[in-house]
């Protein structure tokens, strides 16, 4: 499991800046929920993280090692970033999934194409990764055929088939329908217990409390409280 070292981080949009001065420390095999109003950040703090949005200052270290830059504004090649960002899964609001595969094959692209695994290989890992989300039974069913919650765990399972050490959630179940909710947040609360390190933004204040190691709490795009669930649920 990989540790987070967020240190001094600023972000522009444009003239507007939406990180001010960030530093987090994210913990290896802990959970970390991002939380705070619309608008404040959350989600383009996690998107620095993976570098989908490029900071303007300070550092982002994933296991010590920067991402998205070799050196204080000398970009890190194409190809380093790449390589950086197979060890982190991402998982988003919009479940992302490939319309035209199935569940099973939705797994099975990356490890095809990114690891290079044989066809038949990569479909039994699938299958594999879909049983552990409880999907056994929907291997063959296109994404037009699951509901939000269980496309979202097949998202979920394609993220974890690819081994990473780092999983960032934006927003997992903020499209889903209250009733869907809960079996998503099983899944990822067997991931925490299974040693994942993962960087969660949610409104989902419930798994906040209670299954979060840490709580960042991000206001105008500054990070105005790091505690315990219980700091910053049970402050006077
Ligand atoms: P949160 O995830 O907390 O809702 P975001 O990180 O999505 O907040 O957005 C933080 C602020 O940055 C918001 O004011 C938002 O409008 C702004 N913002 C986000 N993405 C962009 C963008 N691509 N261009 C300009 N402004 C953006
Ligand atoms: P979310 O609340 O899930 O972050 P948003 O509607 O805020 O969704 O953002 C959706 C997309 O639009 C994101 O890619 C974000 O970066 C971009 N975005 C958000 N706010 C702005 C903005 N003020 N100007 C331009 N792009 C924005």
């Amino acid at each position: 499991a990989s540790s987070v070292e967020v240190r001094n981080v600023d972000k522009f949009y444009g003239p507007f800046q939406a990180l001010k001065n960030v530093s987090l420390s994210i913990p290896a095999g802990k959970v970390t929920c991002l939380i705070g109003p619309s608008g404040s950040g959350k989600s383009t703090l996690l998107r620095c993280m993976n570098f989908l949005e490029e900071y303007d200052r300070g550092e982002i270290r994933i296991d010590g090692k920067l991402i998205g830059y070799d050196a204080p504004g000398r970009k890190m090649s194409a190809r380093n970033l790449r390589q950086m960002r197979r060890s982190i899964g991402m998982v988003f609001q919009q479940f992302n999934l490939w319309p035209h595969m199935t569940a099973q094959e939705n797994v099975a692209e990356g490890l095809v194409r990114v690891r290079g695994m044989s066809k038949p290989e990569a479909m039994a890992r699938a299958a594999t990764e879909l049983g552990k989300v409880g999907l056994a039974d929907k291997l063959g069913n296109y994404p037009s055929r699951l509901s939000g919650g269980q496309q979202q765990r097949v998202a979920i399972a394609r993220a974890v088939a690819m081994e990473p050490k780092l999983m960032l959630f934006d927003e997992p179940t903020s499209a889903l329908d209250p009733e869907l909710v809960g079996e998503v947040l099983n899944v990822m609360k067997a991931l925490a217990a299974a040693g994942m390190t993962m960087v969660v933004v949610t409104h989902e204040m419930g798994f906040a409390a209670h299954v979060a190691d840490q709580v960042a709490f991000l206001e105008k795009g500054e990070l105005v409280a790091v505690d315990s669930p219980a700091g910053i649920f049970h402050a006077p």
